[in-house]
């Protein structure tokens, strides 16, 4: 029994790699043409002032239309371009989208609009790398460094080499903030936040998740959010999908909330138009909020 069992394992898992190994291939050199061919789209998905409902913020999320395989998402696609040193042109690409949207929505929605982007570990890190083309770029759209937030993950604060405080260096330098995204998931050392210069922690949807009142979930989220209000920080909650995980992080003190609650993520020209339904609270809909 034991022997068949082995061949059965044996005859399931080795197509399975090669079938994985391969599919990766074939989505790598897709990617490569993936840009020139304009199979990319920036997505945006609001974050909402739970003390007023105002939407002022919003974070690019990116998605690739892949012409036989339809939405490819960017969990699968972000480390295939890590790996094969892609995701240079791709970021390039997303910060030139982010900057021109943004752009429109300070002149037409909020002065203060801001669009948070994503970068990847290797994409933040990488040699040679610097701020001064962004911000350049940024200046000749008339726009300030505080248009753009750059989302990175904790996990690289921990290892904290000179090249990731070099980064946050030049990111202040330019005046773009910085937000530590899925904040609670990684192995995080509060001292972190306070060595480095840091504007948001995003609370990770894993922790939105479970809210509920006297629950472990909610008291550290209340943590959180007390110990970053001290640090000078501000909070967004990932996640939130329900009312009730709304109204507990607002109680909390929760500064801001993402999540399909609000809206899910958008393309472009959609959520330019969601702003103008939505960017300001109306009346109504805080009067039904309490
Ligand atoms: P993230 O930065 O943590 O983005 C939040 C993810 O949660 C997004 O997934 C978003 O669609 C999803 N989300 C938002 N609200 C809810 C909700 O209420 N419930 C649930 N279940 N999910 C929600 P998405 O768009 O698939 O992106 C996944 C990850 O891919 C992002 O996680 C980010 O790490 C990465 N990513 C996305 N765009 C870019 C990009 O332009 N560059 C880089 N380097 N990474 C990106
Ligand atoms: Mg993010
Ligand atoms: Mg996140
Ligand atoms: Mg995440």
């Amino acid at each position: 029994a034991a022997k068949g069992a082995g061949r059965n394992r044996y005859s399931y898992f080795t197509p399975t790699l090669q079938v994985a190994a391969l599919n990766r291939m074939r989505l790598t050199s897709d990617l490569r043409g993936a840009l020139k061919s304009q199979q990319f789209a920036l997505y945006f998905q609001p974050i909402v002032h739970l003390g007023s409902g105002a939407i002022h913020k919003a974070e690019a999320l990116i998605r690739w239309n892949h012409p036989q395989r339809g939405l490819v998402s960017p969990l699968e696609f972000i480390p295939l371009a890590e790996a094969s040193g892609l995701i240079v042109d791709i970021g390039e690409w997303v910060f030139h989208e982010s900057a021109r949207w943004v752009q429109r929505w300070r002149q037409q929605v909020h002065s203060e609009f801001q669009v948070s982007l994503n970068q990847s570990p290797l994409e933040f890190q990488r040699e040679g790398s610097s701020y001064q083309g962004w911000l350049a770029h940024l200046q000749s759209l008339a726009l300030p460094g505080q248009s753009l937030v750059v989302e990175i993950t904790e996990g690289l604060l921990l290892d904290a080499s000179s090249a990731v405080s070099n980064r946050l260096l030049q990111l202040r330098d330019a005046g773009i903030q910085v937000a530590l995204d899925d904040f609670g998931t990684g192995y995080s050392s509060l001292s972190y936040l306070k060595k480095f210069d840091i504007d948001y922690l995003k609370i990770d949807r894993s922790f939105t998740r479970n809210l509920a009142p006297d629950s472990s979930d909610m008291a550290l989220s209340e943590a959180i959010i007390v110990m970053a209000h001290k640090l000078g920080l501000k909070v967004i909650a990932e996640g939130v999908e329900t009312p009730e995980q709304r109204d507990l992080l607002a109680a909390a003190g929760c500064d801001y909330g993402q999540g399909y609650l609000f809206a899910k993520p958008m393309p472009a020209d959609q959520f330019d138009a969601f702003l103008r339904d939505n960017a300001m609270p109306r009346a109504a809909s805080i009067v039904k909020a309490n």
